[in-house]
């Protein structure tokens, strides 16, 4: 997993013992990659009507993540906050963000986050909330995901109860994740899916795969009827 990368566009301020973070920007690197995710989830119609929201480790203590209410296929700098990962929330930052901040403070390897309001991920999750889970098998795709080398294997994605509360949301999925949980992702019934990985190119690998499995699921769904 990628280390912390370059701390710009912060200061940080001394008072007595007390240190306190100022983030201003997040670097350019940073702004880069998700300008680029974002690009990729909107050219998919994955993040529509300004739906969908994504994230970058800028360190140890700092992300940046897209603001609220933007189109996620036209990002620019002025479309994304740097904050710290334990100072509260700024201004204007997506209301998801509390989930995003739980899995950094979760799991110190995760350098991206992202998430997207497909109809697979949407659709699926509300079919098989009561399960709590969607258990895939067989698929090669589930090679997409880290540490899965065969097809011969089972891939749960945890399915959790949709909530306009996210920082309570935030502490029951992190509470049910356990910290470092198998598949790198999530469902929230009703909603959407979160994937991850220790950088951007993992991260947009896993929601790939992610969703190419969903999309396959409901597809066979449909031709059961
Ligand atoms: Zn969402």
């Amino acid at each position: 997993m990628r280390p912390a990368s370059r701390a710009t566009g912060e200061a940080l301020a001394r008072f007595g013992r007390r240190v306190t973070r100022v983030v201003t920007a997040p670097p350019p690197a940073v702004v880069e990659a998700l300008v680029a995710i974002g690009r990729f989830a909107a050219a998919r119609g994955w993040v529509p009507a300004t739906s969908g929201n994504f994230s970058h480790r800028i360190d140890a203590r700092t992300i940046a993540v897209t603001r609220s209410g933007v189109d996620k296929g036209n990002l620019s700098a002025q479309s994304i906050a740097a904050l710290a990962l334990d100072e509260p929330l700024p201004p204007g930052v997506s209301a998801e963000t509390p989930l995003h901040l739980a899995r950094y403070r979760a799991d110190a390897r995760i350098g991206a986050i992202v998430h997207v309001h497909t109809v697979a991920a949407t659709v699926l999750s509300r079919l098989y909330a009561a399960d709590g889970a969607l258990r895939l098998s067989g698929f090669e795709m589930h090679k997409a995901l880290d540490g899965v080398t065969t097809h011969e294997s089972e891939v749960t994605v945890p399915i959790f109860a949709n909530a306009q509360d996210t920082v309570a949301l935030a502490q029951s999925v992190e509470a049910q994740l356990g910290g470092n949980p198998a598949t790198p992702g999530y469902l929230l019934a009703g909603h959407g899916l979160y994937a991850w990985g220790a950088t951007m190119d993992e991260a947009r690998r896993h929601l790939e795969g992610l969703e190419f499995l969903l999309t396959c699921t409901l597809e066979e769904r449909r031709l059961q009827r």
